[in-house]
């Protein structure tokens, strides 16, 4: 009989070094410089893309999850940032609906804006904020990847989703240059680009 292999994703050992669960990142910013740091590290240890992204309670900024992107070492397309981000929050509550009404508003936060499969990602996750750093076209020019045929309405297609009480806040463009370093250094290492 054949058998085939079980998935296992695992986030690099390094993350418990800068992410705990319950911290507190009370502005967007600090969520957002928080996912910089992480995409920055995930560079320099060589662990994979120079994505990060995080779930985080919106009201009190309460990290839920870290994610980076780990595409290469677990040999898996899936495993962008955010993907990882969500998939980690998924079991961290306990349910594969981040927006189910027990539990407290949660946001993604991510390095750089979601590309296609990133974004179906987030439109089935039950997030309700989205909150981004890097456009598409910075993310193209200076990191070279690409983002797959992402409508240019993509986020009003989040915002304005029905029923309402499903429809995604986004704010777009944090700390974009801070987050666009992180993309040039990559290119400077020479990192796969996929
Ligand atoms: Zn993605």
């Amino acid at each position: 009989m054949t058998t085939f292999p079980n998935i296992t994703l695992r986030l690099p050992d390094w993350i418990s070094e800068l992410a705990q669960a319950g911290a507190r990142y009370p502005s967007i910013e600090e969520r957002m410089r928080f996912v910089i740091a992480l995409a920055a590290t995930n560079v320099e240890r060589n662990t994979g893309g120079p994505f990060g992204a995080a779930v985080f309670e919106a009201d009190t900024g309460i990290l839920v999850a870290p994610g980076v992107n780990i595409v290469e070492a677990g040999r898996c397309s899936l495993a962008h940032a955010e993907a990882m981000a969500l998939m980690v929050a998924q079991q961290a509550v306990g349910t594969y609906d981040l927006g189910a009404t027990h539990l407290p508003k949660l946001e993604l936060v991510t390095s750089s804006q979601p590309c296609i499969q990133c974004w179906g990602n987030v439109w089935w996750s039950g997030i309700q904020r989205l909150i981004t750093g890097t456009s598409v076209e910075q993310t193209q020019k200076f990191g070279g990847f690409d983002e797959g045929p992402i409508p240019p309405n993509w986020a009003d297609i989040l915002r304005n989703r029905t029923p309402k009480e499903r429809a995604v806040e986004v704010i777009e463009h944090v700390l974009a240059e801070e987050a666009c370093v992180v993309l040039k250094r990559y290119t400077e290492k020479n990192g796969v680009v996929y």
